[in-house]
């Protein structure tokens, strides 16, 4: 079964396509092109997307919850409500992440993922979803000086058997781990999980620049949330966040919400980043919700507005990662084209995705946001099925 896809713009995978022709079959795309170059194959069904920007789908790999749910909660109503979620708002892939808690606790909720994740190619193909691609670990294995709202008493120090009891819960399916470097035990972990084709992200961590290059040498390859629980820049030292800003090896994340950093180093990152720039939301199940209590993991995050806190540390936010694309666009000036690459392109190669997530070209996924020229969704399309 064939769709033709009708766009006044198509963002592909080498600039903007005007007036185009998107062909998919079995939620794979097979053509882009322009309208006058391209045969549409007969029998195709057609669908007129109108006047606004067909881009790839966001792809979010730091994510706790939202629509009032969080992904430790372990029920499938919980994983459906948050996907139906992130796909209003144009996220058609992401890692469930879990945060720090009771290794049993921890463990339950990684077997739980890890159904849903292998449940995928048995949903209903009409549910407009966004989809897991594997488990973001973010702890436990993290620096107790920088352990921001992650309860201290369930942070573990890393060691090759404590990671692979959290690997075989999880059936393998972790795609990123958050670690300090610096903390004893870690460097193995690294070197096992980088072999084992994790993404290995460093953060939580007050790593010294030295400590960061040997994590980086272990098989580290991206940071989490650059700026936010990490030891500060110092141009004597610069460390973990000197290092992500520097190194081009690497890549980097950060929560543009405009409360877990100041609009002004959102342009510094940029600069700095560019191709290697991710936008993730690292939302809790706050987001969509009005203000009040929240669960984060096993713990309760106050919300107020866009400021989440637990005993007045900031504790994931209330972002969607359409706003954080807007934000870009705001705080820097950037192209919406400059913005998407954030959240589409950069964290698909950050997950080792290249050419399968965040393009538009043959052999991806198709897996759409339609978007108007400033940054609003208006429709998504996920393995090529939209409402
Ligand atoms: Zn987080």
């Amino acid at each position: 079964m064939k769709t033709a896809f009708l766009a006044a713009e198509c963002v592909g995978v080498e600039g903007r396509v005007r007036n185009a022709v998107v062909v998919v079959e079995d939620g794979i795309v097979v053509s882009v092109g322009a309208r006058e170059q391209t045969a549409i194959p007969s029998g195709a069904s057609m669908v007129d997307l109108g006047d606004d920007v067909l881009a790839p789908g966001f792809i979010d790999m730091h994510i706790h919850g939202g629509a009032g749910h969080d992904v430790m909660e372990g029920t499938q109503e919980a994983i459906a409500a948050l996907e139906l979620h992130l796909a209003r708002h144009g996220t058609t892939s992401y890692c469930p992440t879990t945060v720090s808690a009771r290794m049993d606790v921890t463990l339950r909720a990684l077997e739980f993922l890890a159904n849903e994740i292998e449940a995928v190619p048995r949903r209903p193909a009409e549910e407009l979803r966004a989809r897991p691609l594997g488990i973001h670990l973010e702890g436990p294995f993290i620096s107790k000086e920088k352990a921001g709202a992650h309860p201290l008493e369930c942070i573990a120090e890393p060691s090759l058997g404590s990671f692979d009891r959290l690997w075989e819960a999880a059936r393998g399916h972790v795609k990123v781990m958050t670690i300090a470097p610096e903390v004893p035990g870690a460097e193995e972990v690294i070197r096992e999980a980088a072999s084992r084709g994790v993404c290995v992200s460093l953060g939580h961590s007050n790593a010294t620049l030295e400590q960061t290059r040997c994590g980086i040498a272990a098989g580290g390859r991206h940071v989490t949330h650059v700026f936010n629980a990490m030891r500060p820049l110092d141009h004597r030292e610069p460390g973990i966040l000197g290092c992500a800003l520097a190194d081009d090896s690497i890549s980097a994340e950060m929560i543009v919400d405009g409360v877990h950093v100041h609009p002004e180093i959102v342009k510094l990152f940029l600069d700095a980043k560019r191709g290697q720039a991710v936008l993730v939301t690292d939302a809790i199940s706050a987001t969509g919700m009005p203000d009040g209590q929240y669960q984060l993991g096993g713990f309760v995050v106050e919300v107020k507005g866009d400021v989440c806190t637990s005993h007045g540390r900031l504790a994931g936010s209330v972002l969607t990662l359409d706003r954080a694309l807007r934000n870009v666009m705001k705080f820097t000036g950037a192209t919406l084209d400059t913005a998407l690459r954030m959240a589409t392109m950069s964290p698909a190669r950050t997950l080792g995705l290249c050419g399968r997530k965040g393009v538009i070209g043959p052999g991806a996924d198709a897996d759409f946001v339609l978007l108007t020229t400033d940054g609003q969704v208006s429709r998504t399309i996920v393995g090529g099925r939209s409402q």
